[in-house]
């Protein structure tokens, strides 16, 4: 039977490097991975490309083409690997549950947990209430603790308030342990 994942971290913690490894594996064993991206999320321009940090990139398909898609296309894969789930409706999310339990392809989501105020993000809600499987991507704060919280920075300065989504800066978050992100600590400067 086909599961639903959730494998959630804070920014700069390879989510997406992971979710590109996950559709690599497929490949590399004869098997079809189709990525998914969120529409929001358009870092790369108009192509739905996922890249990573870390130099690597592959094609993919936006989440509004993806809806479109009907079962017999959806199940001419053997995975469905979906990176920035966070930003997903959580009725897209339902959909996932559905392809998994219906279609018996698997859906392997890639997102954070939760938004620079440290509240789920829907999409991330709906996979904790229906993920069959749940897995941490654990990345350190500067002290060295497990970071969980991804601070919003502008100026050197721990952001409070502002729009949930902000999409286009890795550059203006930093993964936090809870206690250096309520003391607005950013550590030693660099
Ligand atoms: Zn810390």
């Amino acid at each position: 039977m086909a599961k639903l994942y959730f494998r959630y971290g804070t920014m700069n913690s390879s989510k997406t490097a992971n979710a590109l490894m996950v559709a690599f594996n497929y490949h590399e064993r004869g098997k079809k991975a189709l990525l998914v991206k969120p529409v929001t999320d358009n870092r790369e321009g108009t192509d739905p490309v996922i890249s990573s940090r870390i130099g690597i990139s592959m094609p993919a398909v936006f989440s509004t083409d993806f809806a479109q898609m009907t079962d017999e296309q959806i199940c001419a894969y053997d995975c469905i690997v979906v990176d920035e789930c966070q930003f997903l409706a959580p009725e897209e999310i339902d959909r996932f549950a559905d392809i998994a339990d219906r279609l018996n392809v698997p859906v392997i989501c890639y997102g954070l947990r939760t938004d620079f105020q440290a509240r789920l993000f829907p999409g991330s809600r709906r996979l904790f209430e229906l993920a069959d499987q749940i897995e941490e991507i654990k990345t350190i704060c500067w002290c060295g603790r497990k970071a969980i919280i991804n601070a919003r920075i502008m100026n050197g300065k721990i952001l409070t308030d502002g729009p949930q989504v902000l999409i286009g800066g890795n550059d203006s978050y930093v993964a936090l342990c809870r206690k250096h992100w309520r003391a607005g600590d950013l550590g030693p400067r660099k």
